[in-house]
């Protein structure tokens, strides 16, 4: 183990991960809901549409961030436990453990993190 994790941290970040994923989904399915409604009307005056597009916007990024976030923690949960897990992508180094808790889809170690070598936090 290249971190100094216990079953329990594991378990945690488990968890964790388990329940930002349905979280996301559930952020992810409300904002594709709300799409339709807002493409609905199209009887609108000028000043209505511009605040749809506004809004369309808004809950396209939001679907968007949370697609990414939830990519990256499908796809962190197998890992959890193995080797690489907790390597910090860029460096190499082991990510710290309060910082694997604190956000255990992370890559990148805090060092890399705040250097800004990575494109992701
Ligand atoms: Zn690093």
């Amino acid at each position: 183990m290249p971190t100094t994790l216990s079953a329990d941290d594991l378990k945690a970040i488990t968890d964790r991960l388990t329940v930002e994923a349905d979280v996301l989904r559930e952020e992810l399915a409300d904002a594709e809901s709300k799409m339709p409604a807002l493409y609905a009307d199209c009887d609108l005056d000028p000043a209505d549409v511009g605040a749809r597009v506004s809004a369309l916007a808004a809950l396209r990024a939001d679907a968007d961030r949370a697609r990414i976030l939830l990519d990256r923690v499908v796809a962190t949960l197998p890992r959890v436990g193995t080797p690489g897990f907790g390597r910090c992508t860029v460096c190499g180094d082991v990510i710290g453990r309060d910082r694997l808790l604190a956000v255990p889809h992370t890559e990148l170690c805090i060092v890399c993190a705040r250097a800004g070598t990575g494109a992701r936090p």
